[in-house]
């Protein structure tokens, strides 16, 4: 094998086994007759799409999900063949590009549909209707509308709608409250529609995770695919182990003594209270570290050890315990020896959630993908469109 190599001392790695057991758990979980959806938007939420894409299916998902369709476009340009569906808004003048490469689209409004319908040309264009139950976000909200959308279909044969769907606020949370009545509203708004023949969804992790039944046909599964949990608050709701794939690695490439009041980085801001020595790892804020986790730690050797002063664009420091070799692994997110940093434990630090964490985590850090332990592709689109094998 010959993978193309990178020439950096910093890469992430994805571990496509993780993933392709979340998606196996959580297939089981809800049975043979309920498809997956993998939600694999924002590059698999900076794991990598195709990759992830590809393990999902492997895996039991038999449909994938994404937020735009330029997303879609690179999909099927990279060989994925599973049918997608591009969740967010795509602009009415694109249907007939949709079409070409076979991507469904979401239609979220009357206007939109109207719009679709008249830009459709010779390829019929699929979509699912998207009704909007309590998230205000896309989606037609009234019966009312619902019966228009019906009409315009019905003298528009080129546009086809395969599936409806809505998307849920505060599944997430530990009061079921919200939820329940945008279930329930999603029952009534759905009624009308010959729902028998089309793909009905309506749960993403948070939801499929914590159901046991009325997942319709289908759960999109984004967050909990990557081994991340939804939110903290339900995490005894989950019904199997979720494994985290995402792990960020870096190697010490410089290790020099301070003095007692020198400082270190940008600003100054932090000052030597003694003799000590200090690491400097090729990571930054261009790569996602963002200057936030100033003072947070990174593993060396299985320690905790704190990032000293500025995080620069590109590097910055940490204070080390001892003399250590350059070329030491760091870890910044995964585990060494017995202790591991966790995405959520990045996240709290930057006061947001983990699925910011990943998705930050910029192009330019490589992405290696490994299965059973072992390197099966390296993506660095600096140096290579599509580097593989
Ligand atoms: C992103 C997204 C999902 C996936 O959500 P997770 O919480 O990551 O499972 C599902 N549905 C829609 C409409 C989305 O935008």
């Amino acid at each position: 094998m010959n993978i193309k190599p990178f020439y950096r001392d910093t890469w992430a790695e994805i571990n496509l086994s993780a993933i392709e057991e979340n998606v196996s758990n959580m297939k089981k979980h809800i049975g043979d007759r309920v498809e997956l959806m993998a939600v694999v938007k924002a590059n698999a939420y900076g794991h990598g799409d195709a990759e992830v894409a590809e393990a999902a299916l492997s895996a039991g998902a038999s449909c994938l999900a994404v937020a735009i369709l330029d997303e879609a476009i690179s999909l099927r340009k990279r060989g994925l063949a599973a049918p997608i569906l591009v969740l967010g808004a795509v602009p009415p003048e694109y249907v007939e590009i949709a079409a070409e490469y076979d991507v469904t689209l979401t239609g979220y409004s009357v206007e939109w549909i109207q719009e679709a319908a008249r830009h459709i040309k010779e390829t019929p264009v699929h979509f699912h209707l998207k009704v909007d139950t309590g998230m205000n976000r896309l989606g037609v909200k009234t019966e009312e509308e619902v019966q228009n959308v019906m009409k315009i279909l019905e003298r528009n044969p080129g546009l086809l709608c395969k599936g409806v769907f809505t998307h849920f606020a505060t599944a997430d949370e530990k009061d079921r409250s919200y939820f329940l009545m945008q279930f329930e509203r999603f029952k009534e708004l759905i009624a009308p529609l010959p729902w028998k023949q089309l793909m009905v969804h309506c749960a993403n992790s948070a939801a499929g995770l914590r159901l046991k039944k009325g997942f319709f046909n289908a759960v999109r599964f984004g967050v909990g695919m990557y081994g991340l949990r939804p939110s903290a608050e339900i995490t005894n709701e989950i019904p199997f182990r979720l494994h985290q794939a995402f792990t960020l690695n870096s190697t010490l490439t410089h290790v020099k003594k301070i003095h007692k009041g020198e400082s270190v980085s940008y600003g100054a801001t932090y000052t030597a209270e003694k003799d000590q020595w200090i690491g400097t790892v090729p990571v930054g804020y261009a790569d996602g570290w963002l200057r936030k986790l100033q003072g947070t730690e990174v593993l060396i050797n299985g320690k905790r050890l704190k990032i000293a002063g500025r995080i620069c664009m590109d590097q910055f420091m940490v204070e080390l315990d001892k003399e250590y070799p350059p070329g030491s692994r760091v870890t910044l997110i995964g585990r060494q020896k017995d202790d591991c940093i966790t995405v959520d434990e990045i996240a709290s630090r930057l006061e947001t959630i983990n699925y910011e964490v990943t998705c930050t985590i910029s192009s330019r850090v490589p992405r290696m993908f490994l299965k059973n332990g072992s390197i099966m592709e390296v993506r660095n689109p600096l140096l290579q469109e599509n580097a593989s094998k």
